[in-house]
């Protein structure tokens, strides 16, 4: 199977995610038109903030730290580099990692003050990268949600999910280094970030619901074609016949 064909099939099951949401109010709100526009530099803004609470925990619990920080008045790079630490991470505790996501935040507040957004929006895909890369705190994944979902420039995310579940279906051994794995993806996709975007946030769907560490590969449309279940379909013969 082509990756584009795993998209389709993912598509036409999930239907539509319509990344990044932007919490409005106490409400996390998901839109068609977030594909059809740039961002705001405000959504831009609160997309960084979300990128980094959400390292190593669920979105449920990010939501809360951003209504925190947005009901406190604090949401802003000025406001977030003023605030001392300690108030920050009790705002944010929810996220976990608190006083790291929050020495992240300023870091990254602290950069923004000097770097527009609207100046970092001309930037090429590769320089933009670079820049939030060059961020204590910013690994290969935050950075590349920021540039993607912020920005709208076509670079691939790659997380846990990908690893897991392309792996699995073959493309790539699962010690794979992100940037193999990247490029692997937007070697063989058209280029296009609406079509990242909405790559990335159904392979997360089908990682959290189907294909988790323990797989539901009963269920699952790729199970022909997975080198996992026929691999573990093979041992399980073989220790049939064994015993
Ligand atoms: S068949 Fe199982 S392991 Fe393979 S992709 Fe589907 S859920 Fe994942």
């Amino acid at each position: 199977m082509k990756l584009i064909d795993i998209y389709n099939l993912l598509v036409d099951f999930y239907g539509e995610q319509n990344w990044w949401p932007i919490i409005e109010g106490r409400e996390c709100v998901y839109k068609k038109e977030f594909m059809e526009r740039e961002r705001t530099d405000e959504e831009i803004f609160e997309i960084m903030i979300g990128a980094i609470l959400t390292q190593n925990t669920s979105w449920t619990n990010v939501i809360v730290a951003i209504i925190n920080l947005k009901e406190n008045n604090i949401f802003s790079p000025y406001k977030i580099s003023e605030i001392e630490n300690s108030k920050l991470s009790q705002l944010i505790k929810s996220a976990g990692y608190f006083n790291q996501k929050a020495k992240k935040l300023k870091i990254l507040c602290s950069f923004l003050l000097n770097n527009k957004i609207s100046e970092l929006k001309k930037l090429s895909v590769y320089d933009l990268r670079q820049k939030f890369l060059s961020l204590w705190g910013i690994g290969y994944e935050t950075a590349d949600s920021i540039v993607l979902y912020g920005f709208n420039k076509p670079v691939f995310v790659v997380d846990a999910y990908t690893k897991r579940i392309f792996s699995r279906l073959g493309f790539f051994p699962e010690n794979s280094e992100y940037e193999t794995i990247r490029d692997l993806f937007e070697k063989n996709l058209p280029q296009s970030s609406n079509l990242y975007k909405e790559y990335h946030a159904l392979i997360v769907e089908f990682g959290k619901n189907l294909c988790k560490k323990r797989p539901l590969c009963n269920n699952c449309s790729f199970n022909e074609n997975c080198a996992y279940l026929h691999k573990n379909a093979q041992s399980f013969a073989q220790f049939i016949q064994q015993s």
